[in-house]
């Protein structure tokens, strides 16, 4: 990462997740700088001029739609860029098609930067971060996927709501893949330090128990459902990526379920999943090692594997 204070940010991508990243990081007042590349050019240019109409309101950034040359130095390049989920369609179907795709956009990032962070929100997100890390040859640490950050952040928002607490003060951690082989750590769920089995024997607020399965479904299930209403999710992703960004930028050793390649953690090598991982300026700087119970190391270990199983058949 550059030391001096520009902050520069590349977006690949001006869809629905890319645009709103980009407009979310414009308001974050984290960057200096923000270039917005896309196949469709059009589109990338119409999300800026839409986006710098807005400039008075915000701290000064430099935003504006690029090629590939235009990445150069960068800090962090982030790839939104592919096929999106259809309705009914699984984050692994779209990965031979993504898969292609990143082929071409990994090795034009590549001419242009050999030092900066690949920050990874494509789905599937935790394939193509493997994909990323082996096409790029970038060490480990600078290959991230947005992971289950955003999985973690709806499985926090449920269980504050379900108890009627701050989501902020709810500590959980969805782990494994971005998708449906996801595990929720209810172990070590907890608000204020206390385990959610003792919060609900003294938690006075909902007339129900709370349903565990109900609220992991409906963490899982959540981007099937807001697709089937609205077509795409975009908000709550861009600000995962935008927290993401933070952690790196401001150098915070924040705690974020990102997806990062393992090499022997959890009895997992070389696939890439999300786990508590500490995030600096490095990109992930290490990996925790977090208590789970026996059933849910079983589920982490199963979603890995239906992940190396899926890296296995791909030909890139
Ligand atoms: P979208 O179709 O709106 O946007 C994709 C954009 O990529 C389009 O503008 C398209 O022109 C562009 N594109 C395609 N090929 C390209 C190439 N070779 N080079 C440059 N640009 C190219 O889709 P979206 O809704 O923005 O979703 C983007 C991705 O983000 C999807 O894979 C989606 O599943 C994923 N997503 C991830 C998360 C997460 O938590 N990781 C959450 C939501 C969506």
């Amino acid at each position: 990462m550059n030391s001096n204070v520009i902050k520069k940010i590349t977006v690949i991508g001006a869809g629905f997740v890319g645009s709103t990243t980009a407009y979310t990081l414009m308001i974050s007042g984290l960057v200096s700088e923000i270039v917005l590349i896309d196949i469709n050019q059009e589109k990338a240019e119409g999300e800026v001029m839409d986006m710098n109409h807005g400039m008075p309101f915000v701290r000064p950034v430099n935003l504006y739609k690029g090629d590939y040359k235009d990445c150069a130095a960068s800090d962090i390049v982030i790839i939104t860029a592919g096929a999106n989920q259809k309705e009914g369609e699984t984050r692994i179907d779209l990965v031979k098609k993504n898969t292609q795709v990143f082929k071409n956009i990994v090795s034009e990032v590549i001419k242009y930067n050999n030092d900066c962070i690949l920050l990874v929100v494509t789905n599937p997100v935790d394939i193509l971060t493997y994909v990323t890390y082996k096409l790029s040859g970038f060490p480990k640490n600078k290959v991230i996927g947005s992971g289950t950050v955003l999985d973690s952040a709806r499985f926090r928002y449920l269980i504050g709501k379900h108890v009627g607490v701050d989501t902020r003060n709810v500590h959980a951690y969805i782990v494994g893949e971005h998708g449906d082989t996801e595990v929720a750590a209810w172990s070590l769920a907890n608000i204020a330090g206390i385990p959610m089995d003792s919060f609900c024997i003294e938690c006075h607020k909902c007339k129900n128990k709370i349903s565990r399965q109900k609220i992991y479904e409906s963490v899982k299930n959540s981007a099937y459902e807001i697709i089937s209403k609205k077509g795409a999710t975009y908000y709550a992703v861009a600000l995962a990526v935008r927290r993401i960004v933070e952690a790196i930028v401001r150098d915070e050793n924040s705690i974020l379920t990102v997806s990062s390649l393992l090499e022997g953690d959890y009895g997992l090598s070389d696939v890439c999943l999300s786990i508590p991982t500490i995030v600096n300026r490095n990109g992930t700087d290490k990996i925790l090692n977090i208590p789970l119970s026996e059933e849910e190391t079983i589920l982490l270990k199963k979603s890995g594997d239906t992940l190396k199983e899926i890296i296995d058949s791909l030909d890139f």
